[in-house]
C-alpha cells in the first residue's frame, strides 16, 4: 500500500532476513499485522490468515491468549524490571524457573534465564568452556554441530548453525567449530540404503570425525531433536540412541536444543523426553512464553552444575549475564503460558492434531509427481518438493518453488514457510491448531501446488 506507514517502514525499518535491495525499492511485500486470535492473525485491511508457522514456530498457545497478556499488564504495573543479578529475583521469575524445572527431563539441575535462543546458545558454549577449565581440560573446546542445524544468527550461535546463507560473507564459522552430516534420510547418499544402515554410517560419520579432530579437543556436540529450519527433519530409527553412546565413550558433553521442540512441540513436552536424550544443557525459548514477551534459557544438567560450584571458590563469580537475563515480564508471560498450556492440553493436541495434518496432507499432495515426501513429528509438517520422485533432485537447492507456492498459499490465506537452503514447505502452526483448520491448510497446499506446478 502506498501510505506514509508504508513508506516509513520502506525508508527507516531494517528488516531481519529479508532481500534488502528489492524492499528498498518497494517491490518486496509489506504487510502490517494487527491482531491475532487463536491460530489466526488479522492485517490492518481486515484479513485474516491461518498462520501455519506459528510466527516463526513460538506462538504455540495461539494468538489473543487474555490469560498471558493479562499477565504480562500485572507485571508491568507492579514492577516491568529489575535485574536478577547477585541472587536478586522476583516472584515471577522465581516461580518460572520451578514450573521449568518440574517440566525439565530428568537430571537436570538449573535454568539461566537469557532472551532469545540465540543468546542462550551463547550462553550454553560459555557454560561448556568454563566448566572444562575447571575440570583442567582447557584444550577441550571443540563443539560439534551438524550441517543443516539451526541454532541462532549470533558469532558462536550462526557459527553452530550449520547453513550456509549464515556463513558466507560473515568469515563464518569461527574456530572450534565443526560440523558433521545431518540425519535428513530423504538424503541419503545412496538410494538403496535402509534407515538402520543410514543411522549407523552417521554415526560411523561422527566417530570418524571425532577421530579426526581428537576426542581431547573436543567439548560438546549440539543438536535439534528434529531438525528444525534446516528441513523439519525427524531423526532416522536408532540416532540419538547412537550418537550419546559415541559422545559418552569420548567424554563429550551433549547440548540438546530444544527452541523448537521444548514445551510440547513434538507431542511431548521436550523433545529430549521424546526420543530418550540425555543432554547435559538444554537449549529453550519460543514455546517458553508462546512469543508473548522475549525469553529464553540454558537448562543445566547435574553432572555440569556440580562442576561449575566447585570452580566458583577458585574462578570466582560465574562471569557472564545479561541486563535482561530474567525479565520480569517475559517470566511473568512464561508462568501464565506453561500453566495455560497444561490446561488446554495443548501438548496431547500436537500429537493428535499434528498426527491428522500429516495424514491429511499426504492424502491431499502426497501423490503430487513433485512431492519427494511429506513427513514431520508432533505438531510439525514438512513437505519435500522434487523435480523427479525417482532421483529426488531439488527443482533448486537453494529453494525456488516453494516460495511461489508459498505466495500462492498466502493469496488464499494461510502462511507456509519455504524452508531456507531446500526446496520444501513447511507447517509449525500453534499447538492449539483444530482438526478443520489442519484440514484447510491441506487442501490451500494442494490447491496452490496445482497452481505453481500443475
Ligand atoms: N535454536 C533453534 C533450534 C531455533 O529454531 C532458533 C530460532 O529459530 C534459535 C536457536 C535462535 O533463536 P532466536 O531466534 O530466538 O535467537
Amino acid at each position: 500500500a502506498n501510505d506514509q506507514l508504508a513508506q516509513w517502514d520502506r525508508e527507516n525499518f531494517f528488516h531481519p532476513s529479508t532481500h534488502l535491495a528489492q524492499f528498498d525499492r518497494g517491490e518486496a511485500p509489506q504487510r502490517i499485522i494487527t491482531g491475532g486470535e487463536g491460530s489466526h492473525i488479522i492485517d490492518r485491511d481486515g484479513n485474516r490468515l491461518l498462520d501455519g508457522f506459528a510466527g516463526l514456530y513460538c506462538v504455540n498457545a495461539g494468538y489473543g491468549r487474555k490469560e498471558i497478556t493479562e499477565a504480562i499488564a500485572k507485571q508491568a504495573d507492579e514492577l516491568a524490571y529489575f535485574h536478577s543479578y547477585a541472587g536478586h529475583g522476583t516472584e515471577a521469575s522465581i516461580t518460572l524457573s520451578k514450573m521449568v524445572m518440574d517440566r525439565a527431563p530428568e537430571g537436570m539441575a538449573r535454568v539461566y534465564f537469557g532472551l532469545g535462543g540465540s543468546d542462550a546458545n551463547e550462553t550454553n558454549i560459555k557454560l561448556v568452556w568454563y566448566y572444562n577449565n575447571i575440570r583442567g581440560l582447557p584444550e577441550k573446546k571443540k563443539i560439534i554441530s551438524r550441517w543443516r542445524g539451526y541454532h541462532g544468527s549470533g558469532l558462536m550461535s550462526g557459527s553452530l548453525t550449520g547453513l550456509e546463507l549464515f556463513h558466507k560473507k560473515f568469515d563464518l564459522p569461527l574456530s572450534n567449530i565443526v560440523h558433521t552430516e545431518a540425519p535428513f534420510y530423504y538424503r541419503r547418499p545412496e538410494a538403496d540404503m535402509s534407515e538402520a544402515d543410514f543411522t549407523a554410517y552417521l554415526i560411523r560419520e561422527l566417530e570418524a570425525l571425532i577421530e579426526r579432530e581428537g576426542p581431547e579437543t573436543i567439548a560438546a556436540f549440539i543438536g535439534e531433536p528434529v531438525l528444525g529450519t534446516g528441513g523439519i527433519v525427524p531423526p532416522p530409527e536408532g540416532y540419538w540412541e547412537g550418537v550419546q553412546e559415541v559422545l559418552a565413550r569420548h567424554d563429550i558433553l551433549m547440548i540438546a536444543d530444544e527452541v523448537i521442540t521444548g514445551f510440547g512441540r513434538l507431542g511431548s513436552m521436550f523433545g529430549s523426553d521424546h526420543y530418550g536424550i540425555k543432554p547435559d544443557l538444554i537449549t529453550i525459548a519460543k514455546g517458553l512464553t508462546s512469543a508473548y514477551a522475549p525469553l529464553s534459557g540454558s537448562i543445566v544438567g547435574q553432572r555440569m552444575w556440580d562442576v561449575l560450584c566447585q570452580g566458583t571458590d577458585e574462578h570466582g563469580v560465574f562471569g557472564h549475564g545479561w541486563t535482561y537475563s530474567a525479565h520480569p515480564i517475559g517470566a511473568a508471560a512464561g508462568v501464565a503460558n506453561l500453566k495455560l498450556i497444561d490446561e488446554l492440553g495443548l501438548v496431547e493436541n500436537a500429537t493428535t492434531v499434528g498426527a491428522h495434518l500429516r495424514r491429511a496432507m499426504t492424502e491431499a499432495v502426497g501423490d503430487h509427481v513433485n512431492v519427494g515426501e511429506v513427513r514431520g513429528e508432533g505438531m510439525l509438517c514438512a513437505v519435500e518438493l522434487t523435480s523427479d520422485r525417482a532421483t529426488r533432485a531439488s527443482f533448486d537447492p537453494m529453494g525456488s518453488v516453494a516460495p511461489k507456492v508459498v505466495a500462492a498459499m498466502l493469496k488464499r490465506g494461510v502462511i507456509a514457510r519455504a524452508m531456507p537452503q531446500a526446496d520444501m514447505l513447511g507447517f509449525a502452526p500453534p499447538l492449539c491448531l483444530t482438526t478443520e483448520e489442519a484440514d484447510h491448510i491441506a487442501a490451500v497446499t494442494a490447491e496452490s501446488l496445482k497452481e505453481v506446478l500443475g
